[in-house]
C-alpha cells in the first residue's frame, strides 16, 4: 500500500514509518507546513517527497497516516476521504464530538477505511488481560483502577502543555486511550462521569493532571488518574471481579512491556503474552481492513467514543457536576 504521512510528527518517526514499512507498505510523501522540515524529513526518513500541499502529499497514494496536531485532523481527514483515501488518524480524532462523528460518517458515505490510532489495544498484555476476562476468569467486573501518570519526556513538552487550540492538555492526550484500553476491556461504554484536573507544575493554560470516576452499564466503577508530572509513579492498570482480579504494571507504554498478574482462589498466575510492536500490529490490521479483509483494531466509531469520554471527563472538571458522556448521533 502507498501511503502519505500528513504531518511530519515525532511519533511518526518514533514509532509509525517502522510499522509502516513493517507492513509491506510504501511511504510516498510528508505533508508538513513548513518547506524546509517537509524536505529535511523527507530526506531523514528515506520517503520520497516532503511537501506542503495537502493535495501534493495525497496525490498517488492509497492511505494517509495523520498525525498532526489535534485541531488539523478534521480539514485533513475531511479532505482526504473526499479524494477516496484510506485513513488512519490519530487520536483524539478532532477537537469535539461532533467534528469526530462527521468525520467517521463521511468514511462511510464515501467507502473508504477510517481508524483511530489506539495504540494500547494492540498491546499482548492488553490482549491477554482481555482475554482472560473474555474467559470468566474474573468473573463479573466489579472495578477498574488505570494508573497512567508519566513524564512527559522534554521533546514532546511543546504545544501539549501550553496550547489548548492545538488540542493540548493531559485529557485529550492520554485520557481518550485510557477510555478506549477501559471500553476495550469491558465492552461496555461508560455512562457518566465525575472528575477534577490540575495543573502541577507543567502545564500553562491547560491541565497536566486529572482524575476521574465512571460509572459502567453493568454497574463497575471505572477510576482513573492521567499526568505529565509523575516521574516516578509508574503505569498500571488494575481490573476488579468477583472470582480474581488482575494487576498489570508497565503496560500504559508504548512497547510491549510490563507484568501481568492474575490473582484468584487459586493463588498469583504471572500471564504470558505475546510482545509484538503495537503499531505493528495496528498497521498490519488497517493495511487488511483497507483491503477488505477485517476491521482495524480501533476504528472510527471507537475514536468518536474515547473522545466523548474524555469531553465529558473534561467538563465534569471544569463543572464540578456529574456528566452524561454524549457520544454524538454515532
Ligand atoms: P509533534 O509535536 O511531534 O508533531 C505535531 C506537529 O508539530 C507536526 O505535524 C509538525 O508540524 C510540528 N512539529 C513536530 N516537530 C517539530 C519541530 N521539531 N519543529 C517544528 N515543528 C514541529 O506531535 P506528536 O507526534 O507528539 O503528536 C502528533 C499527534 O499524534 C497528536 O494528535 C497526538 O495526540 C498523537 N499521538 C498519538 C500517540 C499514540 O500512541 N497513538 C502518541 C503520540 C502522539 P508540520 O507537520 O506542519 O511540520
Amino acid at each position: 500500500m502507498r501511503w502519505g504521512l500528513i504531518g511530519a510528527s515525532t511519533i511518526a518517526s518514533e514509532h509509525m514509518i517502522g510499522a509502516i514499512r513493517a507492513s509491506g507498505g510504501h511511504i510516498a510523501s510528508v505533508l508538513s507546513s513548513s518547506p524546509d522540515r517537509a524536505a529535511s524529513y523527507a530526506a531523514d526518513h528515506g520517503i520520497d517527497a516532503g511537501v506542503t500541499d495537502l493535495d501534493a502529499a495525497m496525490d498517488g497514494v492509497d492511505a494517509v497516516y495523520i498525525s498532526t496536531t489535534n485541531e488539523k485532523h478534521l480539514p485533513q481527514a475531511m479532505a482526504a476521504i473526499a479524494a477516496g483515501k484510506h485513513v488512519l488518524c490519530e487520536k483524539p480524532l478532532a477537537m469535539n464530538v461532533a467534528d469526530a462523528v462527521s468525520m467517521v460518517q463521511a468514511a462511510a458515505a464515501e467507502g473508504v477505511t477510517f481508524a483511530t490510532n489506539h495504540h494500547l489495544r494492540n498491546a499482548g498484555s492488553h490482549l491477554a488481560i482481555r482475554e482472560a476476562i473474555a474467559a470468566g476468569r474474573l468473573g463479573d467486573i466489579l472495578s477498574v483502577r488505570v494508573f497512567h501518570a508519566v513524564h512527559l519526556p522534554p521533546h514532546l513538552q511543546g504545544w501539549r502543555i501550553d496550547n489548548p487550540g492545538a488540542g493540548g492538555g493531559v485529557i485529550p492526550d492520554i485520557t481518550v486511550h485510557d477510555a478506549d484500553t477501559v471500553r476495550f476491556h469491558l465492552g461496555e461504554d461508560p455512562i457518566d462521569v465525575v472528575a477534577m484536573k490540575a495543573a502541577s507544575g507543567m502545564g500553562q493554560g491547560v491541565e497536566d493532571s486529572a482524575m476521574s470516576l465512571w460509572s459502567m452499564p453493568s454497574g463497575a466503577m471505572v477510576q482513573t488518574h492521567e499526568s505529565f508530572t509523575h516521574a516516578f509513579a509508574g503505569t498500571g492498570i488494575e481490573i476488579h471481579g468477583t472470582k480474581g482480579s488482575i494487576f498489570a504494571r508497565g503496560v500504559m507504554t508504548q512497547a510491549p512491556t510490563g507484568t501481568v498478574m492474575l490473582r484468584t482462589d487459586a493463588g498469583e498466575e504471572a500471564l504470558s503474552y505475546s510482545t509484538h510492536g503495537l503499531y505493528d500490529r495496528a498497521v498490519g490490521l488497517f493495511t487488511k481492513a483497507c483491503a477488505g479483509e477485517g476491521r482495524p483494531a480501533a476504528d472510527g466509531v471507537d475514536g468518536v467514543k474515547s473522545l466523548a469520554v474524555a469531553a465529558a471527563v473534561n467538563k465534569a472538571a471544569e463543572t464540578g457536576q456529574r456528566i452524561t458522556v454524549d457520544y454524538g448521533r454515532i
